[in-house]
């Protein structure tokens, strides 16, 4: 099944510009960017990402961590994306998270794990929506070199 996922790069990795190298990892396992913007997280928009932990004493520190810099907030489409992109991002808890996967390779804190990944396709139906409006998710195509060259590089 093609799904779509949504991604947050959170201000731990653009702080360490980390961003590029996180997209590319993204890319080169075959998924493709259909929405893609930075964005700073308010209040609001956490309290109703992370329902979930709203009210555990450790919510205010992740709160200001989120906002402590804008963030990369993408959806990803591709077979399987929701489960593929939470295997390749690891388990929340970075430091014992396996080499090999995003948090893994880049984060050894729980609450500074450079990505956030829908957990399920229900949920990234809902974090799609909650971040991007219907005409900011692109519907496009591999282009093909009569597009790319100009016409005298064609001959
Ligand atoms: P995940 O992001 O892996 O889906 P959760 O939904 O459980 O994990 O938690 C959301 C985010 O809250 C985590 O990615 C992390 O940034 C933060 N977090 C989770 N547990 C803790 C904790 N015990 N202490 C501090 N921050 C935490």
């Amino acid at each position: 099944m093609i799904e779509k996922t949504l991604i947050i790069i959170k201000p731990d990795a653009i702080n360490r510009g980390l961003l590029g190298e996180i997209v590319q990892r993204f890319e080169r396992k075959g998924l493709k960017i259909v929405a893609m913007k930075m964005m700073h997280l308010h209040d609001k928009l956490l309290e109703e990402h992370y329902p979930h932990i709203k009210d555990k004493p450790f919510f205010p520190g992740v709160k200001k961590f989120m906002q402590a810099s804008p963030t990369v907030v993408l959806v990803l489409e591709g077979f399987e994306a929701v489960e593929v992109v939470r295997l390749m991002c690891g388990p929340t808890k970075a430091s014992i998270a396996p080499a090999g996967t995003i948090r893994g390779d880049y984060a050894l804190s729980v609450q500074s794990n450079v990505v956030h990944a829908s957990d399920s396709k229900e949920t990234a139906k809902k974090e799609i929506k909650r971040f991007f409006k219907e005409d900011e998710i692109l519907n496009y195509e591999k282009i093909d070199y009569e597009l790319i060259l100009a016409p005298d590089e064609r001959r």
